[in-house]
């Protein structure tokens, strides 16, 4: 599983989803926890933590997101020569369920169908670990 020191971010346009998510992480040990509200700034926080050194790594990112979707934002990620294998969470809801292929094709890590248990989360996130660890 991933080390309890590890830098996430956690991208989503609604301030209650972010507070579960980090409460769910909080829970299992995690402590260094960065937000952002929607994809541009999930994007501009990926590099601002890159340059000063502290890259993030793991992101769990909304789909559904003004600016910059969740799905754009893993694909620029994807692509991105500092990015291309960072862990990748998507959260989707049941409406977005049947794009998921193309998240898959595009390279996500995992997705996790809204709403879900702490137990389903936890688990997704050591397949994650499982998938990235080298
Ligand atoms: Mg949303």
């Amino acid at each position: 599983m991933f080390a309890p020191e590890i830098r996430i971010l956690v991208i989503d346009d609604m301030p209650s989803i972010r507070d579960l998510v980090k409460s769910q992480l909080k829970t299992m040990g995690f402590k260094t926890i960065y937000e952002a509200e929607d994809g541009e700034a999930g994007l501009e926080a990926l590099y601002r933590h890159h340059k000063a050194g502290e890259p993030i790594e793991l992101v769990i990112s909304d789909w559904n997101m003004p600016k910059l979707k969740g799905l754009e934002l893993l694909k620029k990620v994807r692509s991105s020569a500092e990015f291309k294998d960072l862990p990748f969470v998507l959260l989707t809801s049941e409406a977005e369920r049947e794009q998921v292929t193309e998240a898959v094709l595009s390279g996500v890590s995992q997705y996790v169908v809204k709403p879900f248990s702490a137990k389903i989360f936890e688990d997704k996130l050591k397949i994650v670990w499982d998938k990235h660890k080298k």
